[in-house]
């Protein structure tokens, strides 16, 4: 039984089946450490952890996301959800709770949202030659659509579209990237929650399906200097209540006044949207100019060098792509944050200014994107509106989450500044 905790990390029980029915009835107890623990173990001091003596949290199961692993004999994998221990109150920083606080915002212009995410990662295999004991899967001279052997020797890449088809994860098709070693596996459209459930298990899938294989998958934003980032696009459009796109419309673009709303939305959101996007110090190094990352907040008709790609496809398939997210995202709060903004955009109704054209990487064009995370840090903490849709105690155990690893990393003494100073100085 798991779920997702505050950076989309899969935190897990393994539950003996004979157990289930109890743990149906009644949940399952986790320490509320799971929002104040770092991957390395350390303790942030977020508030009510720590400071209240680390009380629990109740997982209730979520049993319409049940699924049998298909690489582990005998298991099957529950996503859940998270509760204060005494009763019903969602955990207010629970990342499922806070994409269905946005979903319900929007749900109150009588719109729901339809997110189709995109991941992109690197496969390693053990290298005791390498700094860092893992080199690029492959000989590393994959480029992006190489096929077969070629860009995958050992099948690696059809085992786990395989895999993640099998635990009903709607893939529909994988390939290898622009980065020797790395694969995108692009997932089905659905609703907002559904998306979110899905793309947490992938890439919880896939890290583990290369484990069995004694890999590494990474989501890491920039995980190499010499090769491109790894990005989490999103693809999202507005349904009303009839289950009809209201993102198609009659502007020369072939869109409606709503799209222009919710792009306006995004762009005026963007530098607060970094912070749950683009959310580790990592994730800066992957924006630049001729990247296939923006750098830019601006929008372009099928345009890749844009932050906000409008696809050729109108009609029913009209949406945006936001290609701002990296993959270290937590897809749940990536696609809420993506959902808040689009939510204040149509409200407010909010004025893109006019679309790029050509050449996405001018300074002159648009606004910088954020250089680093403490700068998107202080977007979001500044970022009333957006606030208000996800939720302040949500924000706040964020920021502080956040703000601790950037206080960390600053004291950190990096490879780089050995290599750059050592010897000259
Ligand atoms: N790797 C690029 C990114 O980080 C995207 C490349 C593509 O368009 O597939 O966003
Ligand atoms: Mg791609
Ligand atoms: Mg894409």
């Amino acid at each position: 039984m798991s779920y997702a905790d505050l950076i989309g990390v899969e935190r897990a029980r393994d539950v003996l089946v004979e157990r289930l029915p109890a743990v149906m009835e009644h949940g399952l107890s986790f320490c509320r450490a799971v929002y104040h623990t770092t991957p390395g173990g350390g303790t942030v001091d977020v508030p009510g952890g720590l400071d209240a003596g680390l009380p629990d949290i109740r997982i209730r199961p979520d049993l319409s996301t049940i699924a049998p692993i298909p690489w582990e004999d005998g298991v099957a994998s529950c996503v859940g959800d998270a509760f204060e221990p005494d009763g019903d109150e969602p955990c207010p920083e629970a990342p499922r709770e806070v994409l269905r606080r946005a979903v319900a915002r929007l749900g109150e212009l009588g719109l729901d949202a339809v997110a189709g995410p995109e991941l992109e990662y690197y496969v390693c295999d053990p290298d005791p030659s390498s700094p860092t004991g893992w080199r690029r899967y492959g000989d590393a001279t994959g480029n992006v659509y190489t096929a077969g052997r070629k860009g995958d020797p050992e099948g690696h890449l059809l085992r786990t579209l395989r895999h993640l088809r099998d635990l009903g994860l709607g893939v529909t098709m994988g390939n290898h990237e622009f980065g020797g070693g790395q694969f995108e596996i692009n997932l089905h459209h659905s609703g907002a929650l559904d998306a979110a459930d899905r793309a947490f298990r992938f890439k919880a899938g896939v890290q583990e399906i290369a484990r069995s294989e004694g890999r590494l998958a990474t989501f890491m934003a920039k995980p190499f200097n010499d090769q491109d980032g790894s990005g989490f696009h999103v693809h999202l459009s507005c349904l009303d209540g009839d289950g009809r796109s209201v993102f198609a419309g009659s502007h020369p673009d072939g869109l409606s006044d709503t799209a222009h709303h919710a792009i306006a939305g995004v762009l005026e959101h963007a530098p607060a949207l970094a912070a749950l996007l683009n959310p580790t110090i990592n994730s800066y190094k992957r924006f630049g100019p001729d990247s296939l990352a923006p750098w830019l907040t601006d929008w372009g008709l099928d345009n890749r060098s844009a932050m906000v790609r409008i696809p050729p496809e109108r009609g029913e398939a009209s949406r945006m792509e936001v290609r701002l997210g990296d993959a270290s995202a937590n897809p749940y709060l990536g696609i809420a944050g993506l959902i808040a903004a689009v939510y204040l955009g149509i409200r407010d109704k909010a004025v893109p200014p006019p679309p790029l054209e050509g050449y996405g990487y001018d300074a002159a064009k648009a606004p910088v994107l954020p250089g680093d995370l403490p700068t998107a840090l202080d977007a979001l903490a500044a970022d009333e509106a957006l606030t208000e849709v996800l939720g302040e105690p949500f924000v706040t155990a964020f920021l502080t989450y956040k703000r601790d690893e950037v206080a960390r990393f600053r004291r950190h003494v990096t490879d780089w500044e050995f290599t750059e100073y050592a010897y000259h100085l």
